[in-house]
C-alpha cells in the first residue's frame, strides 16, 4: 500500500478541511506506522490532532470505496475508471446538450484540497455553468467577500507579530482549527503574555481561560461589535492618524454609532455595558491587537454586516495590516488559485442567478435555496445533473429534507468521496478519493497566511484517485477547454514556475512563503471608491444596500418555540460529517451532545445523558442532553454533522442531524444569502422511548 520504502517523511495533513499542520509521516512495512507533528512548521508549530493519528485507519479502514461504482438496480456494481468515467462524461454531455450547461451543477464541502480551483474556475468555467454549490454563503466567504470589498484581502491574526491582545470571535479554535491558524499560534502568544477577549454564547474552553469572555446571544453579534465601536468612538480611543488620513466618511459613522444606544446593544446582545466597554477599551489600547474571527459570525442573517464591523473595530484601532495586527498577507510565489484554467465566460457568469444577493453574486456564489428550487422547479433553468466532490450535502447543508428531495429527483448525480455517505447512497455513480495520504499538492495555496506547504503522496487505497486527477481525465474525455496537462504533475510544476522550483524541488523544500508586507494601505490605499477605508461603504450604497453595518434580528421565539438555538458546535475528532465511521474517533465521542442549562433542563423533567428530541418548524431530531451550567439559561447549542454510518437505512441522516432542523428561507442574509444556523427558535423534550440502536457505537 505504501508508495514509499520505509521510512520518515515530512508532508502537510490534511485529515480535515482547514489542514496543512506539518507531520512527520514514519512508515514501516509498508504501513503507515505513526504520524507527529512537525515543531518546525511555521504555522502549526507541532501541534497535531486526534484526526490526523486516526489516519491509519483512514487508510486501512475496511469501509473505503475502493474502485468506481454504478448503480445498478438498488444495488452496485464494481466497474473500471474507463467504463465510469466514460458514463459520466456522456451523460453529462448529454445533459448539457438537451438542457445547457447550467443544467448541470457542481458541488464540495470541505475541501480534500484547493478543489474550488478545480471544480469551479476549472470544471464548472469550463463547462459554462454557474450553478455552484459552495459551502462560501455561510462559511468563511461572508468574512472573506467583505475584506476584499473593503480592504482589499482577508484580514489574520499576525501571531508572529506578537499581538498583545487577541480577541477570538466566533471561533473555537482548541477544538476546530480554522483555514489560517491554528490553537498553537494563539497558546504561544497568551504564554507570552497576551490578553485573551472570547466572544461565544459558549463557555468553551478557550473561553473559560480568557480574560474576559462575553456571552453574546446567538445572532446578536454585530450589535454587540457596534456597541464596542461606539465606546471607542465616544471615548477618543481610536487611532487618530488611521481616521484622518487613511478613512473616508468616519463622521456618518460615528453619528450613525451615536444613534444607537448602550441599552438597545445590552437587551439585544445580553452582554452587560461594563463588560463589553472593558473588552473594548482594552482591545484599542493594547497595541498592537487582533481579531481571531471564526465561522460563527458566517452562519446567521447579518453575517456580512457582521464581518463589516469587525474589520471597523480592526481599522479604529490602528491594527488593520499592522504588525501583530490583523494582517493581509502576499501569496506565496505560485499561480493564485484562480490563475490556471481560464475560468467562467462573461454570458455563463451573467446568468448566475441571485444577483439579489449582490456579494454572493459577485462571486459567483449563488445562494443554495436557489440550486435546490431550480432542481425541484426547473426555474430559473432547470437543474438535471450534479457532481458532488467532499462534501456529504444531506448532513451538512441547510434544509436536509429538501436537498433529499431535490437529490433524489436529479437525472444523473456523480460523488466521490472515501466512504459511502448517506449523500453517496443516492448516486448513479460513486467515485473512490484519495485522503490526504494518497495525494500530491501544494497545500494551503490560496490561504490569507500566505504560505503554502508540499503534501506528498505516499500512499495507495485501492483504486482511489485524487480530486483532481478525477477531474482532469473527466474533462479531457470531455474535451473541456483548460484541460490541457499529462498528469497533476506538469498542473503542479506549472502552478510553481513563478517560484522557479519544480514540484520535486518544492516537495523536497516543503514550504514557501510570500514577502511580509505591512501597512500597504498607505502607499497603495484601499479597493474602495474613494480609496481609503470606508466607515461607511460607497460601494454597498452603489449596489442599493444600506452603506453602514445594518442589524435585523432573526431571532423569532415564541410559545411553541421558546428557545434559541445554536446548531453548529464542534468536536475536535470530527471534522464536519467525517470520522464517525472511525472507531478510534467514535470513542472518543460516541453520541452527538446538546447541551442545556442545567434550570432548563429541570423544568423540562431532563437529566444528563438522556436522549432529548431537539424540534424547530423544519423537523426533529434527537441527541443526548448536557447539562451546561455557563449557557445563557434560554439557549441550546447542539452538534454539527451527526450521521450513523452503521445504518444503511434514511434514519442514517435523520436521527441527530441537525440541518434536518434548519431552513433555508428567510430570514437570509442579504448580501450572502447565506441561512440562519445560529439563533433559530426550537423546543425541546425528553425523548420518547429508547434509542436502542445507537446507544451504543459499532466496532469498526
Ligand atoms: S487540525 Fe487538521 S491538519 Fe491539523 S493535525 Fe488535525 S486533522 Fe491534521
Amino acid at each position: 500500500m505504501a508508495l514509499v520504502p520505509d521510512g520518515s517523511y515530512r508532508t502537510a495533513c490534511r485529515a480535515c478541511a482547514h489542514g496543512s499542520c506539518g507531520v512527520t509521516v514514519e512508515v514501516r512495512g509498508g504501513r503507515l506506522a505513526s504520524i507527529r507533528g512537525d515543531p518546525s512548521d511555521p504555522v502549526s508549530r507541532g501541534y497535531v490532532c486526534a484526526k490526523a493519528i486516526a489516519s491509519r485507519e483512514l487508510l486501512e479502514s475496511p469501509l473505503r470505496i475502493r474502485s468506481p461504482m454504478i448503480r445498478d438496480g438498488d444495488g452496485w456494481r464494481e466497474a473500471s475508471w474507463d467504463e465510469a468515467l466514460d458514463l459520466i462524461a456522456r451523460r453529462l454531455s448529454e445533459i448539457r446538450d438537451g438542457y445547457g450547461p447550467g443544467a448541470i451543477a457542481v458541488a464540495t464541502g470541505s475541501p480534500r484540497y484547493d478543489i474550488y480551483e478545480w471544480l469551479y474556475t476549472g470544471f464548472a468555467g469550463a463547462l459554462g455553468t454557474p450553478s455552484i454549490l459552495a459551502v462560501s454563503n455561510f462559511c468563511f466567504v461572508p468574512r472573506a467577500a467583505m475584506g476584499e470589498l473593503l480592504v482589499g484581502g482577508h484580514p489574520v491574526v499576525d501571531y508572529d507579530g506578537d499581538p498583545r491582545l487577541v480577541m477570538v470571535w466566533g471561533a473555537n479554535p482548541i477544538e476546530s482549527n480554522p483555514d489560517e491558524y491554528k490553537y498553537p499560534q494563539l497558546d504561544a502568544a497568551l504564554r507570552r503574555g497576551a490578553e485573551l477577549v472570547v466572544v461565544d454564547p459558549r463557555r468553551t474552553a478557550l473561553a473559560a481561560r480568557a480574560d474576559i469572555w462575553l456571552r453574546v446571544r446567538p445572532a446578536a453579534d454585530l450589535p454587540l461589535a457596534l456597541g464596542m465601536a461606539k465606546v471607542i468612538v465616544e471615548e477618543g480611543l481610536y487611532d487618530r492618524d488611521f481616521v484622518e488620513n487613511h478613512s473616508y466618511r468616519f463622521g456618518e459613522f460615528r453619528d450613525r454609532l451615536s444613534m444607537i444606544s448602550h441599552a438597545w446593544v445590552e437587551e439585544v446582545s445580553r452582554v452587560g455595558r461594563r463588560e463589553y466597554a472593558r473588552a473594548a477599551r482594552d482591545y484599542a489600547t493594547a497595541k498592537p491587537a487582533a481579531i481571531h474571527w471564526g465561522v460563527g459570525i458566517d452562519q446567521g442573517a447579518n453575517s456580512a454586516y457582521t464581518a463589516y464591523a469587525l474589520l471597523d473595530l480592526m481599522a479604529l484601532t490602528g491594527n488593520l495590516d499592522a504588525p501583530g495586527g490583523n494582517a493581509i498577507f502576499d501569496q506565496p510565489p505560485v499561480v493564485p488559485t484562480d490563475g490556471m484554467f481560464p475560468g467562467l465566460p462573461e454570458e455563463a457568469r451573467a446568468r448566475t442567478p441571485g444577483k439579489e444577493y449582490r456579494l454572493a453574486w459577485e462571486r459567483v456564489r449563488p445562494p443554495h435555496h436557489l440550486t435546490w428550487d431550480a432542481i425541484l422547479t426547473g426555474k430559473p433553468y432547470p437543474v438535471r445533473a450534479m457532481i458532488v466532490l467532499a462534501a456529504n450535502l444531506l448532513v451538512t447543508r441547510p434544509n436536509s429534507l429538501k436537498i433529499w428531495r431535490a437529490l433524489r429527483s436529479l437525472d444523473f448525480l456523480v460523488v466521490a468521496d472515501m466512504f459511502m455517505t448517506p449523500t453517496a447512497r443516492l448516486a448513479h455513480v460513486v467515485l473512490p478519493a484519495a485522503s490526504w495520504l494518497e495525494r500530491e499538492e501544494i497545500a494551503d495555496r490560496g490561504k490569507h497566511h500566505g504560505h503554502a506547504f508540499a503534501r506528498r503522496r505516499l500512499f495507495r487505497v485501492g483504486g482511489a484517485r485524487s480530486d483532481a486527477e478525477i477531474l482532469l481525465d473527466l474533462g479531457r474525455r470531455m474535451g473541456l477547454p483548460g484541460f490541457r496537462w499529462g498528469s497533476i504533475r506538469e498542473f503542479l510544476d506549472e502552478a510553481l514556475r513563478p517560484s522557479g522550483l519544480t514540484w520535486e524541488e518544492f516537495s523536497s523544500l516543503g514550504h514557501l512563503r510570500g514577502p511580509v508586507r505591512y501597512l500597504k494601505y498607505r502607499t497603495s490605499g484601499f479597493p474602495t471608491p474613494s480609496g481609503k477605508y470606508e466607515f461607511v461603504s460607497g460601494k454597498l450604497e452603489e449596489w442599493g444596500y444600506p452603506g453602514f453595518p445594518d442589524f435585523r434580528d432573526p431571532v423569532a421565539t415564541d410559545d411553541r418555540y421558546p428557545l434559541i438555538l445554536i446548531t453548529g458546535a464542534r468536536r475536535i475528532m470530527y471534522m464536519a460529517s467525517e470520522g464517525r465511521q472511525l472507531a478510534s474517533l467514535r470513542r472518543l465521542h460516541p453520541h452527538p451532545e446538546v447541551e442545556i442549562h442545567p434550570e432548563t433542563a429541570a423544568r423540562l423533567g431532563i437529566s444528563e445523558g438522556d436522549w432529548v428530541a431537539i424540534e424547530t418548524g423544519n423537523g426533529r431530531i434527537y441527541q443526548r442532553a448536557r447539562l451546561n451550567p455557563w449557557l445563557d439559561p434560554q439557549v441550546v447549542s447542539a452538534e454539527y454533522g451527526w450521521w450513523y454510518p452503521e445504518m444503511d437505512d434514511d434514519r442514517s441522516w435523520t436521527v441527530s442531524n441537525v440541518n434536518v432542523l434548519t431552513g433555508d428561507g428567510p430570514p437570509l442574509d442579504p448580501l450572502m444569502g447565506g441561512a440562519l444556523l445560529r439563533g433559530l427558535a426550537c423546543r425541546v423534550e425528553r425523548a420518547e422511548g429508547p434509542l436502542h440502536d445507537i446507544d451504543e457505537p459499532p466496532e469498526s
